[in-house]
């Protein structure tokens, strides 16, 4: 695909979420963090130059190798993948807009505690295992509601923000509704939350209509 192409092609996926969001009320809005973990820096200077400026990564040393590379750009960075421990003050470093995926309590005592010493707060979700999958982390969805809670109490430099969450696996429309469904239903009566983060490429149509004001898209906005 040559810029041209490219641009039409973007266009079009931009028009998809609008339709999805217009669906729910012309004053839902939605935010696109396009998720770079399988591209290139050059990749992520195209999409910039077509008017993106929200990218994500899920490896630390990702973020930070293309945040480096691309310092130029006014770029905001999203962090949505599992944070070891011991990348902590790496991530720190970098000084994310976002981190989506605030999955236990252990790292957010961490978190705290590092955030703590360097004097820093960080922009964080919630992340919930709404679909109560083995392969996945998070907060089980009955308990999401009290952690955060206590997140915000115990944790004064960890700002939540909202919660995140990935789609149920499975192939049933039905099954994937319902684990964006109970994302959705902890979040609205969450206090002070603004952001929930569900919906990838494969569906974040089906999420916008469950309410999600943030989709996290990857294959779909690179074309790969
Ligand atoms: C990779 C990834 C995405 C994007 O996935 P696509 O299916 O390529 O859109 C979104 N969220 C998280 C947490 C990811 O790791």
């Amino acid at each position: 695909m040559n810029a041209e192409e490219y641009k039409i092609y973007i266009d079009n996926v931009v028009r998809k979420v609008e339709t999805a969001r217009l669906k729910v009320s012309g004053h839902h809005i939605v935010k696109t963090v396009a998720i770079s973990k399988y591209s290139t820096a050059a990749d992520i200077a195209k999409l910039y130059n077509i008017g993106q400026r929200a990218f994500g990564e899920n490896k630390v040393q990702d973020l930070k190798a293309k945040a480096t590379e691309l310092e130029e750009l006014p770029l905001e960075w999203h962090f949505v993948g599992n944070l070891q421990k011991n990348k902590i003050n790496n991530l720190l470093e970098i000084n994310p807009t976002l981190f989506h995926a605030l999955d236990s309590m252990e790292l957010a005592e961490e978190l705290q505690k590092k955030l703590e010493a360097k004097d820093m707060i960080l922009d964080a979700l919630l992340q919930i295992n709404s679909a109560k999958e083995e392969s996945k982390h998070g907060f089980m969805p009955e308990d999401a509601s009290e952690a955060y809670a206590r997140i915000q109490r115990e944790c004064p430099n960890i700002n939540l923000k909202g919660v995140m969450s990935i789609g149920a696996h499975s192939d049933d429309r039905d099954v994937i509704k319902k684990s964006f469904e109970t994302t959705y239903e902890i979040y609205k009566n969450l206090d002070g939350a603004t952001i929930c983060s569900m919906g990838m490429s494969g569906d974040f149509e089906l999420a916008i209509e469950c309410g999600s004001n943030m989709v996290r898209l990857g294959s779909i906005m690179f074309n790969k």
